[in-house]
């Protein structure tokens, strides 16, 4: 009964939606040579509704995907959804770039610090713009603080940052956030005017709010330079449990993961998201801890930081996957004004 208003609110939202897309067309230059999916020889509105409810909103989306996960989506033929494929393959523009044109792009990128330096080295300077970057680990490893202490200090990086907290356990704190500003020497006021929180009561209105993040920029003009999504995985995890519908979940996840690694890639802001362990009781040796949403958030995330306890009251934070850093860890604590180094 719940699924099936959550479903009606998504093809309201799909129509809403797609009137939009076609009244910002003609205004917007920007987004104009991003095909949407109308533009597929043979996709009725129908059809197009059934893809945008699960998430296909783009071409780009359409051509990565697998013709089993579009006939699952629309119950369209197998012949259909293979030749959908191979067009939006053959639309998109593969986008080739020079090294020097990357490396110019790679300029741009900004580190947001925390106040550990060994937490920042770890990360090659600091959590990265146009980067996904992930913190796993057990309940009270500190993921949701570091979230909190990088919405204060990416105020310090550009005159009038934003930072966006999709705050999905209801663990959002202003008045820690008074506490981290007067920390870091800056203006709890004005800090807590520039963060801008929402939140999300289930996966849908969690994938909603990051879409939403560009009407932030565009619509309201906001330099947003992080969003923290606290937690990526919790929705999905409790609403797919025991449904047998792994897939789904892994899918709904992939899109919503697309969204945040396309906006933070055009916009230039760093993505920081938390994710939980699950425990593995049949692992004996090593840590038996595994992070939900397995290769999917694995292979989305440009660096994966481990979070655990340390020792007398410590974090330990192991960088898992790095395109550059190398692997390693870094020792901090967590204390009333900020993240701060061991001593
Ligand atoms: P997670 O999100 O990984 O479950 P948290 O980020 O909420 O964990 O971490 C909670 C821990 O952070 C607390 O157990 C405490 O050690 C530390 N912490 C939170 N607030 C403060 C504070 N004001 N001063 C010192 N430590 C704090
Ligand atoms: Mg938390």
């Amino acid at each position: 009964m719940e699924q099936e208003l959550i479903e009606l609110e998504d093809i309201k939202e799909t129509k809403r939606k797609r009137k939009e897309m076609k009244s910002e067309k003609s205004e917007e230059p920007e987004t104009k040579k991003e095909q949407s999916i109308y533009d597929l020889p043979g996709v009725g509105a129908a059809t197009a509704e059934k893809l945008m409810a699960v998430g296909y909103t783009d071409l780009m989306s359409i051509a990565v995907a697998s013709p089993g996960e579009l006939i699952e989506a629309t119950g369209m033929g197998d012949a259909v959804a293979k030749k959908l494929i191979a067009i939006a393959r053959s639309n998109l523009e593969m986008g080739f770039e020079s090294g020097e044109e990357l490396l110019k792009r790679r300029e741009k990128v900004i580190r947001i610090k925390t106040g550990s330096k060994a937490l920042n080295t770890l990360l090659g300077g600091g959590f990265e713009t146009g980067a996904i970057v992930e913190c796993f680990g057990e309940f009270g490893s500190g993921k949701t603080q570091i979230g909190h202490a990088l919405a204060v200090t990416v105020q310090t990086v550009e005159k009038d940052a934003v930072a966006v907290y999709i705050d999905t356990e209801n663990t959002f704190r202003p008045d820690r956030i008074i506490q981290l500003a007067k920390g870091a020497g800056l203006d709890p006021d004005q800090v807590l005017k520039n963060i801008k929180v929402a939140r999300a009561y289930n996966s849908d209105h969690q994938m909603l709010l990051a879409e939403k993040v560009e009407d932030l920029i565009k619509k309201q003009g906001l330099n947003v330079k992080l969003v923290v999504v606290d937690s990526l995985t919790a929705h999905f995890r409790a609403e797919f449990i025991g449904r047998g519908t792994l897939a789904e979940r892994q899918q709904k996840l992939n899109r919503h993961l697309h969204v945040l690694a396309k906006l933070a890639d055009r916009y230039n802001f760093c993505v920081y998201v938390t994710n939980q362990v699950m425990a593995k009781p049949d692992m004996f040796f090593g840590d038996p801890t595994q992070a939900i949403g397995g290769h999917i958030v694995a292979h989305a995330s440009t660096f994966r930081v481990y979070l655990r306890k340390g020792k007398k009251g410590t974090r330990v934070a192991k960088l898992i996957d790095s395109p550059n850093q190398p692997e390693g860890e870094a020792g901090f604590y967590v204390d009333e004004s900020g993240i701060k180094d061991v001593e």
